[in-house]
């Protein structure tokens, strides 16, 4: 349920722009318009469970890689920023079993694996990333239509300012399914989704729809690249390896949410029918009736779900959500509470709840959230709308040293040298010597310390924002 966006005022003119877009729903941002990227535990969990088997066995370390979710809709998977994973949403949602998504995987870590080389696409094809947003865009709007738009919307994942759309050589990708093939083998699972979802997609081709799937533009789909697969495939001895009903119906769920959160109402209402009373259906139509504001039919179908499944902590917090993005602050304390009792590891979930009970303003809830971020930024040290919400809090203690030091580490997050050293100078002024977050501030002034080619390039951003000519819309992203 949470929006973070990594915007340097240097790139605030094109950013301002693609987060318009994400507010709007418009599915398939193209490369000029952003990747925006999406968190959410129920989702990131399961994608863990596909990718960790898989990076062990092909011999990676699982903290080396990263693995991002982009909402976009259309089919596409593609690896970028040194070893990371970025996984649209599309890919999640059109395929039919959770092999054919293993497969994309299994390729991408192919290419890290192998180490591939890379030359990069032409100068349009390289992406700007410029929004994390939980699933809940709800959220995306309320902040971005708040006056301090540009401050609530907050920066993160510094690494991923800009995106290179890699070209792999022809050779590079026959490898590269190799690799995939291998490391499902030694996980004793079968490939064939490798060749279903290509052939989904050469058919697509050959019926010219597939055209506008970027992946299959990178990754050209010749009778001869599908054949040698299938050799290999069906000489397996995990070839016919099916996965569990329950594995399945992990998928249908998530997938449920994805369109639930990502496509028009009606849309979501024609799949998933009144008359599907499945779990995945009553999923996808509760969160369609929140988009759609009626929260009263949404919390009957999650009451629905809830009296399904009571020990599940994603319908609690979904609940949560719900209440909290309608205003109903105090309300939405208590099922995020439950959220993180269900689930206690989860950072994003204390996040969710930090920021519910920073919402009612009462100080011992003020304090409870302190506790439930400095967990989360524990395990997340740059997620910058923790930190931010953390900043909120310690304001409303009184705490205003404290509050400019977490202030500082959002920007530091973000890759904002100058803010995070400006806060960070203030913080270490105020607070008391010695104390740790006094040792903190001074690292940070020390690591943040601006060189004078940014001082030079901030004072002109300055200058250019106080602009009158400046476009409205640059403004709300400073
Ligand atoms: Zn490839």
């Amino acid at each position: 349920m949470i929006t973070i966006a990594r915007l340097s005022s240097a790139l605030a003119r094109a950013t301002a722009f693609a987060a318009s877009a994400v507010m709007a729903l418009t599915p398939a941002a193209t490369a000029q318009q952003g990747v925006s990227l999406i968190r959410d535990t129920e989702i990131e969990a399961v994608m863990r469970e596909y990718t960790e088997p898989l990076l062990d066995a092909a011999g990676l370390n699982r903290d080396s890689v990263g693995l991002y979710l982009v909402g976009n809709n259309e089919f596409n998977a593609f690896v970028s920023g040194g070893q990371n994973i970025f996984m649209h949403t599309g890919t999640i949602i059109i395929s039919d079993t959770p092999s054919e998504i293993k497969a994309v995987l299994a390729h991408e870590i192919g290419h890290i694996e192998g180490a591939h080389l890379v030359r990069f696409g032409d100068g349009t094809r390289g992406a700007m990333v410029t929004m994390i947003a939980t699933l809940g865009l709800g959220i995306v709007a309320a902040l971005a239509g708040s006056g301090a738009g540009g401050a609530a919307i907050i920066a993160s994942a510094p690494q991923f300012a800009t995106l290179d759309v890699m070209r792999y050589t022809r050779t590079q990708e026959a490898a590269a399914d190799q690799a995939a093939m291998t490391f499902l083998e030694r996980t004793g699972q079968s490939a064939r989704g490798l060749i279903t979802t290509f052939e989904r997609f050469r058919y697509q081709e050959v019926m010219s729809e597939a055209r506008r799937y970027e992946y299959f533009r990178s990754h050209p789909l010749s009778s001869q690249r599908i054949d040698a697969m299938r050799r290999r495939v069906e000489a397996s001895p995990y070839a016919d390896v099916e996965e569990s009903p329950e594995q399945i119906a992990e998928l249908r769920r998530i997938q449920a949410k994805i369109i639930g959160f990502t496509v028009a109402p009606a849309q979501v209402f024609q799949r998933y029918p009144e008359s599907d009373t499945s779990l995945p259906g009553q999923y996808a139509r509760a969160v369609a009736y929140f988009r759609q504001g009626r929260l009263e039919q949404a919390q009957q179908r999650l009451a629905q779900l809830i009296e399904m499944e009571p020990e599940n902590p994603f319908f609690h917090e979904l609940e949560g959500q719900m209440l909290y993005e309608s205003g109903r602050i105090e309300e939405s304390v208590a099922p995020h509470r439950r959220a993180t009792e269900l689930m206690p590891d989860a950072p994003l979930l204390r996040v969710n709840l930090a920021a519910s009970l920073i919402g009612t303003n009462e100080d011992d809830a003020l304090q409870e959230a302190v506790s439930h971020l400095r967990f989360a930024l524990a395990r997340e040290d740059e997620n910058s709308w923790a930190w931010f919400q953390l900043a909120l809090a310690h304001e409303a203690l009184g705490e205003t040293a404290m509050a400019q030091l977490a202030t500082a580490e959002r920007f530091f997050a973000a890759g904002n040298n100058m803010q995070a050293f400006v806060f960070a100078s203030r913080a270490r002024d105020e607070l008391d010597r010695g104390t740790p977050a006094w040792v903190r501030a001074s690292e940070l002034v020390a690591v943040a310390e601006p060189t004078p080619q940014e001082i030079r390039d901030w004072n002109r951003a300055e200058r250019e924002r106080r602009s009158p000519f400046t476009p409205q819309a640059d403004r709300l992203f400073h």
